[in-house]
């Protein structure tokens, strides 16, 4: 099997343009622009643009940070402890826009899924990401995106398939959070004293998403920072997961900036198997990222890295693998996550067969590992992130209505 090298937005030039594509496009800020998902520092700066005196900028800031991230209020109106005339003119100059959900899928499992829909550089294209929340007994996980399409350009994902769009915002990145407060009614729900999110509905986020957040370095960091903020989201790092196919210069600055949980995309053990489905080996090899991995600052019995690892049939599920896989990661502080593909039209893999993954997983498990199997959720709704957009742009108008339908009444 070869793996596609060229993808489609790349400049040809050097070898590494065939695996990192560029940006079609920027973003372009509307005329007023939201408060949302700013940084406390970049708040500030915005308060002082429209006249707030700089000793009055920090209480403002945390004023408005309340209403913004612990009570969710999306009119300037209800921001009850500003004076009237500053509320009319962040009115003037100001939303608190989230991003417009173009379609809401909601599984018989609980799972939902927003189709969101984010400024274009032209009003002719604008852009769409897709944001995921999937319930389970003891948390609520939001899986968040980080960029429209990816820089990337994996084979058994239909996102690396797409082309990269641009970057999101910090803004873009937290706004996800505060829409699925919103949709949720998530507001209403207690913070825990723990400023650990217990009671809320949204108690994880995972950037497990479109796009690599890690070639998106400083709005995800930013937008990350905002979300673990404790006196507004207060959504604790411990509880954030941040997944890299392995931007190895970057891993311990994620590290050191953004202090969130780890997980790495692996999906091979060898380099000749990873340069195939995740072609950004090439540049950064496993001897590379096990390094980074076991260098990353935090890291420790209580802190462990996921590695991802999505079972493709008859490609990586032998119990070769699934050996050498357990002595890769030996001496790293790991969790196996093993994930079921979710196929898409026109991929080139099948998932493993069920007895495989149990095989597999018996392997990881023997070796003294819990090794999970992300059960696959919502699957009436195509729900795996990177399946939504995916499934909607290849479909006709009416073949997107039968799935709607579906989904409403599976
Ligand atoms: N770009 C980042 C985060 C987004 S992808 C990364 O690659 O880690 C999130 C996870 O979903 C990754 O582990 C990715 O490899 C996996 N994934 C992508 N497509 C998939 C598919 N079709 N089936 C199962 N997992 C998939
Ligand atoms: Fe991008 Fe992650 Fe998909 Fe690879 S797996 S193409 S890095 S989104």
């Amino acid at each position: 099997m070869t793996a596609p090298l060229a993808a489609p937005d790349t400049d040809g030039a050097a070898s590494a343009a065939f695996i990192e594509k560029r940006p079609l496009e920027r973003y372009v800020a509307p005329d007023k622009p939201s408060l949302v998902g700013l940084t406390r520092d970049a708040l500030a700066a915005a308060l002082g643009g429209i006249g707030v005196p700089e000793r009055q900028q920090r209480m403002r800031v945390a004023q408005i940070w309340h209403w913004l991230y612990v009570r969710g209020v999306q009119d300037f109106d209800a921001m009850t402890t500003l004076s009237k005339e500053l509320r009319t003119e962040l009115a003037r100059h100001f939303t608190l826009a989230r991003p417009d959900v173009a379609a809401e899928q909601i599984s018989v499992d609980g799972t939902r899924k927003w189709l969101l829909r984010l400024p274009g550089e032209t009003d002719s294209r604008p852009c769409e990401v897709e944001c995921v929340y999937i319930p389970e007994t003891d948390r609520g996980t939001l899986c968040i995106s980080s960029q429209v399409g990816c820089t990337l350009n994996c084979t058994f994902c239909h996102t690396g398939t797409q082309r990269l769009v641009r970057n999101l915002t910090p803004g873009e990145i937290v706004g996800q959070v505060v829409l699925a407060r919103d949709r949720l009614a998530d507001w209403q729900r207690a913070a825990s004293p723990s400023g650990d999110g217990e009671k809320r509905l949204v108690s994880n986020v995972v950037m497990m998403g479109m796009g690599e957040p890690l070639y998106n370095f400083e709005a995800v960091r930013d937008g990350l920072n905002v979300v673990a903020d404790g006196d507004g989201l207060s959504i604790s790092k411990r509880r954030i997961t941040l997944s890299t196919s392995g931007v190895v210069p970057n891993i311990a600055r994620a590290g050191e900036e953004i202090g969130s949980m780890l997980a790495i995309s692996l999906h091979a053990v060898t380099d000749e198997l990873r340069d195939q489905l995740v072609p950004l080996n090439r540049k950064y090899p496993l001897r590379d990222l096990l390094d980074a991995c076991r260098n990353y600052p935090g890291v420790s019995n209580a802190r462990r890295i996921t590695f991802e690892y999505v079972m493709l049939k008859g490609i990586n599920d032998s119990l070769v693998d699934a050996r050498a896989l357990v002595r890769l990661v030996k001496g790293i502080p790991a969790k196996i996550n093993l994930i079921p593909f979710n196929p898409w039209p026109g991929t080139q893999y099948e998932c493993s067969d069920w007895e495989e993954i149990e095989k597999f997983s018996e392997v990881i498990f023997n070796a003294g590992y819990a090794s999970p199997v992300r059960t696959p959720r919502g699957r009436d709704i195509l729900a795996a992130c990177g399946q939504l957009k995916s499934a909607t742009e290849k479909l006709s108008a009416r073949e997107r209505l039968a799935l709607r339908a579906m989904a409403m009444t599976d």
